[in-house]
């Protein structure tokens, strides 16, 4: 009993530091942070980091531990990236990835390649992901999503967002349209990031007005185009969630659920609905154990184990390497 509850904290600490040492071993230019400063000093980083992996892991296990941990890491790794963004662009180059900046919106990793007319590195590591982790992307990795978490932080609204799916719908079209536009149209590369550094400004003030307000993550869930794909292409992995017959429909879940997936109808049809990315939250308001991940055909706390392996491996990984 006791060493499987240390299986899953030792499985992240060994993937991630595989991982990172990939990296190390084969990457030319260094990749790690401590390994531009002191030659070595990467192995020292790689192992903090895995053993922070592991710590993540031996806490989220618990699903009661996931909404708290959960925004603890995101938000760490959000502050780490924007830290040494700020850093490199007071001049710092060693703390920047390429050097080669751009926008930190996520909007961009649909909309700049189709202005520049080529993928970007961080359109690739997004794209990833999905493959490997479905819908983590916007409940562990993006580094804009973590302040959404923390406005809707506190125990969500009932109210569901209504028109969700026209709004999304219509805001991606947008997006896509607009940036062939300022392709099609030459317009410079100023103009371009200014409207994007518009786009990024209203986001944040969809979080400041309507995330604080109903405690949802309104921006990441209605206006991002970056979930919409998310929430469509997130099927590409097998991972699932559903809810089975021991629910009683007391909809106390409904209160942990900040993506708006789990209202009343998502409940009653035995699984969250389009806009759920595995976060995790609800497992802790559900005191009938009746919300299950599922991977093919393994056992759910095997599936949910697997789950966790990946998503927080991948996390912990991200906080060394991501940066622009
Ligand atoms: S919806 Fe957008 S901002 Fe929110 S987590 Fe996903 S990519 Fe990031
Ligand atoms: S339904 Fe559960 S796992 Fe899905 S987004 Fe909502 S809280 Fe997270
Ligand atoms: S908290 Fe559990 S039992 Fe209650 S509605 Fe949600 S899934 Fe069903």
């Amino acid at each position: 009993m006791k060493f499987k509850r240390y299986s899953l904290p030792l499985s992240v600490f060994l993937l991630v530091f595989f991982l990172l040492a990939m990296v190390q071993l084969k990457v030319e230019r260094p990749m790690l942070m401590a390994e531009r400063f002191i030659t070595d000093a990467g192995w020292i980083e790689i192992l903090i980091i895995a053993l922070y992996g592991a710590f993540v892991a031996y806490k989220m296990q618990d699903t009661a531990n996931v909404p708290q941990w959960r925004k603890v890491t995101w938000t760490i790794f959000s502050v780490v990236f924007f830290t040494q963004l700020a850093i490199g662009l007071s001049g710092f180059d060693k703390f920047l990835m390429t050097g080669k900046l751009h926008l930190p919106i996520p909007m961009m990793i649909l909309a700049g390649p189709i202005y520049r007319g080529q993928l970007s590195v961080m359109t690739i590591l997004f794209i990833s992901t999905v493959i490997l982790t479905g819908p983590a992307w916007c409940s562990h990795l993006c580094y804009f999503g973590a302040f959404d978490n923390i406005a809707s932080s506190g125990k969500t609204s009932r109210e569901i967002l209504k028109h969700k799916v026209a709004i999304k719908s219509t805001i991606i079209f947008l997006v896509i349209f607009g940036a062939i536009l300022l392709r099609w149209f030459n317009v410079p590369h100023l103009t371009a990031t200014l409207i994007a550094v518009g786009f990024g400004l209203a986001g944040i003030a969809i979080m400041i007005f309507f995330s604080l307000r109903r405690k949802k993550m309104v921006h990441c869930t209605m206006y991002c185009p970056i979930g919409t794909i998310v929430n469509v292409t997130k099927h590409i992995n097998p991972f699932r969630m559903y809810i089975d017959k021991s629910c009683t429909l007391c909809m106390h879940c409904t209160r942990y659920c900040k993506y708006d997936a789990l209202n009343p109808a998502d409940i009653k049809k035995g699984k969250p609905s389009l806009s759920c990315t595995l976060c995790g939250d609800c497992l802790a308001g559900c005191h009938h154990n009746s919300i299950k991940y599922k991977f093919f055909s393994l056992d759910h706390e095997k599936a949910r184990s697997l789950y966790l392996l990946l998503t927080i491996s991948l996390h912990a990984a991200c906080i060394a390497l991501a940066r622009i």
